[in-house]
This record gives C-alpha cells, structure tokens and sequence, in this order.
C-alpha cells in the first residue's frame, strides 16, 4: 500500500530512515523507505489533463478513499481516479448518460465525497441518474455504519 503525500518527506515516517530515489510513471511518483520498505505516491502535474495543480494533489486524495472504502488495488483506484475525471469532464460523454458536465470546480466542491461516485459510476455502473447516485450512496454509509457498529458489539 501506497501512502499518499503531496510531496515526499525528506524521511520515511514510520521509521526515520531516507527514501530511495522515486520511480515515475507517466501520473505518479513512488519512492520506498530502504528500511521498512514503506511507500510513498506523490501525483504528477500529468495525471489529470488541469493546469491546476492544487487540484491534482487534492484529487489524488480519492485515491487513497477508494483503496480504503472500497478495496481497490493502489494501481487499479489511480486508473479508475483518472478515467473518471477525463470521462465526466467530456461533454460528449455526460450528455450520452444525461448528467451536467462536471469541472474541477466540482470536484473540489465534492470533496472526499468523490471516491463514493467513482466507484458507483465506473465500477457498480449504477443508474446515471444523480439521484439514484444519492439513494445507492445512502444505503451504502447505512451499510456501513451497520457494519462498524456489528464489529464494535463484538
Ligand atoms: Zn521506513
């Protein structure tokens, strides 16, 4: 698992020692500590087609979300993040399933709740209809303060 940072510590975090040298991909940047092996993803200005880079970093946050929430592999919630954003970025593509272009001020309007709808969207392939959106969203929270508080009468 990837911890995600807007930029990387000059030391690991977990135990002190110096990260080696990041390796890049064409959205992200990876550098493990050399003791404990922890990693490090830093977003690169590449990642999202936005010249604003307060918003890739802030974006990138939905990443961690959807690894935590909803199980995705580190890889596979970078890929979904991003196809998200170029997919309901395109006009073309929002009124084919009859929802408003969205935009990063959306986005930064959505907050932590993104993670929710890029799962529903790309991966439940839910009802496009926003408000089934709200109704799949709902139930999913119940399900899951149900669950949190099964394991806490454990
Ligand atoms: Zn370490």
């Amino acid at each position: 698992m990837c911890k995600i940072v807007r930029e990387f510590p000059p030391l690991c975090r977990e135990c002190s020692a110096l990260l080696l040298p990041p390796t890049c991909t064409d959205s992200v940047a990876i550098a493990e500590c050399r003791r404990c092996h922890e990693k490090y993803a830093c977003f690169l200005p590449g990642w999202l087609p936005t010249a604003d880079e307060e918003l890739i970093k802030y974006y990138s946050n939905n990443v961690g979300a959807l690894t935590f929430e909803f199980g995705h592999s580190f890889w596979s919630a970078v890929a979904l993040a991003r196809e998200y954003y170029n997919k309901f970025t395109d006009e073309a593509y929002c009124r084919s399933i009859g929802i408003p272009t969205q935009n990063d001020e959306f986005f930064w309007h959505e907050g932590g709740g993104m993670a929710s709808r890029i799962h529903y969207y790309l991966v439940v392939g839910g009802d496009p209809d926003p408000h089934r959106f709200i109704d799949w969203r709902t139930e999913h929270n119940r399900l899951k303060r149900a669950e949190r508080d099964r394991l806490k009468g454990l």
